[in-house]
């Protein structure tokens, strides 16, 4: 009998049966009904394939050598996975102390074997059906999480984003005894882009700092926030002061080098950064988060008054 291919949108299963008739039948029925399904012959090979691999439904035979059906679903519960595993136990049993026990472990449904292959099947539509909804929610929940710790306009992560995640980044680093760098950067004369552009122009010139920016930095760590109207931070974890000085130099050259292209025509665009570190060990005074800030304000400044268009690290 040919089999058909895997259906795009149903969720993948892992069978697990110890019985090889019985898994194999039921294999095959899965596989008819268009489910891509791995096969495991005991809840301790499931587990290592689990933890490999993400499967949303889980059908589990409840005795098995070694690792039985509610001893497995009480062990994926535990496990940190990308989503929800649904998981359906097969018993031979039809107890309702039995199906309690199965249900408290943690599985969602329980279906009495050999399975009434119509059953099965609708069963299955119920947990694709609540898999798919968790999933729904989940990448909402994504979407509304990149969205608040995101700035609209440039899509630079916004002031929250700073105030939150640069005392882990820093507490990281310091774990590590790395040292890291922060840069203020600030665009100059943006006053004169709005008054001359017009402000969507001096909008799009925001957007575009920040998409060169990024270009230029180490696209793995380093990370850019809006500070506020047009000032930036950039934040390089485990980078020395040479390295930032180095990197910042790199952006600068990167903004000055070509007018930016926009809808009211080409904008030369230049930007003054400040650049501060924290040393590990708590050299240079055991800087607080404040005091690393107003370092790399300070020089920013000292780059404003130097003549703009420049970087300063001292
Ligand atoms: P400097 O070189 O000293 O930094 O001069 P500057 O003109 O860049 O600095 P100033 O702080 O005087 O002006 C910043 C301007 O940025 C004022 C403000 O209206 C404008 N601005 C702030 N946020 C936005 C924005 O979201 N879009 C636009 N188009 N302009 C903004
Ligand atoms: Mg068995
Ligand atoms: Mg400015
Ligand atoms: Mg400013």
């Amino acid at each position: 009998m040919t089999e058909a291919a895997p259906a795009a949108g149903k969720p993948a299963i892992l069978l697990v049966e110890d019985d090889v008739i019985t898994r194999r039948l039921i294999a095959r029925q899965l596989r008819r009904a268009g489910y891509a399904v791995e096969e495991a012959t005991d809840g301790v090979e499931a587990l290592e394939r689990i933890r490999e691999k993400f499967f949303p439904i889980l059908i589990t035979d409840w005795e098995m050598p070694q690792m039985d059906g509610p001893t497995l679903c009480r062990k994926v519960r535990e496990l940190e996975l990308e989503g929800y595993v649904y998981s359906l136990l097969l018993t031979a049993r039809q107890g309702k102390e039995h199906l309690i026990e199965g249900l408290e472990a943690g599985a969602d449904d329980y279906l009495t074997k050999p399975p009434h292959e119509p059953e099965l099947m609708a069963r299955l539509k119920t947990g694709a059906r609540i898999v798919a909804l968790e999933q729904s929610l989940r990448a909402a929940n994504e979407r509304n999480r990149k969205l608040s710790i995101t700035d609209a306009l440039t899509g630079a992560y916004n002031r929250r984003y700073f105030n939150e995640q640069l005392p882990a980044e820093i507490e990281r680093c310091r774990r590590y005894q790395h040292p890291l760098s922060i840069v203020m950067g600030d665009i100059d004369f943006f006053k004169k882009i709005n008054d001359g552009y017009g402000h969507g122009a001096g909008d799009e010139v925001l957007g575009q700092f920040v998409q060169l920016t990024k270009r230029s930095i180490r696209a793995t760590s380093d990370w850019i926030a809006r500070y506020g109207g047009e000032e930036f931070v950039i934040v390089m974890p485990e980078t020395g002061h040479a390295g930032a000085l180095q990197a910042t130099e790199k952006v600068r050259a990167a903004i000055a080098a070509d007018p930016f292209a926009t809808a009211a025509g080409g904008i030369p665009v230049t930007a003054s950064f400040g650049v501060a570190t924290l040393l590990p060990n708590g050299e240079g005074g055991g800087q607080t988060i404040d005091q690393l800030i107003a370092a790399a304000d300070a020089r920013l400044y000292a780059s404003k008054h130097g003549g703009r268009n420049r970087v300063t690290g001292e």
